[in-house]
């Protein structure tokens, strides 16, 4: 007998957030952070290795700083997104620069797609999540069950 298709998941009032900024972005990401120091201050704060290291010294809030993200960065943030450490992604992205980890820029993308990870990929987006009144408390998410997704998957093959 399979377990249940979904599971629920919460992501809790103290968010884990992960900072990511490419080169052309991270002087915005340093503002971004500034502007809402306040509210970022209640919550963990990680990032990518060069982008965590600007807004700590910045800013002065504590930033826990991976792989710079060519380096992995991006992939050790997708990581933690699957072992449910991270719990929002600001993620001020270049459009207009060709990086040469975009694979793992997509990856990270798709990962927090599928973890149903709320993603800003630009300063917009991130001001309406900054905001949104689940900053503040438990937001609860349906996920795919994992588990029960592979033992189906072994009974098939
Ligand atoms: P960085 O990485 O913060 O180490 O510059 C960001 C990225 O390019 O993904």
């Amino acid at each position: 007998m399979f377990e249940n298709e979904y599971v629920e998941c919460v992501l809790p009032a103290q968010k884990s957030i992960a900072l990511i900024a490419h080169d052309n972005k991270k002087k915005d990401m340093v503002e971004w952070c500034m502007k809402n120091k306040k509210i970022l201050e209640h919550h963990f704060l990680c990032g990518t290795g060069t982008t965590a290291k600007l807004v700590a010294d910045k800013t002065g809030l504590p930033v826990r700083g991976y792989n710079s993200g060519p380096l992995g960065g991006d992939q050790q943030i997708g990581a933690r997104i699957v072992e449910e450490k991270i719990d929002l992604v600001i993620f001020f992205s270049d459009p207009l620069m060709a990086q040469p980890h975009d694979p793992d820029v997509k990856a990270l993308l798709r990962i927090a797609q599928v973890y149903d990870i709320p993603i800003a990929n630009n300063r917009a987006t991130a001001d309406f999540i900054i905001t949104s009144e689940y900053m503040e408390k438990e937001y609860s998410r349906k996920l795919i069950n994992f588990r029960r997704n592979v033992a189906m998957r072994a009974k098939e093959m």
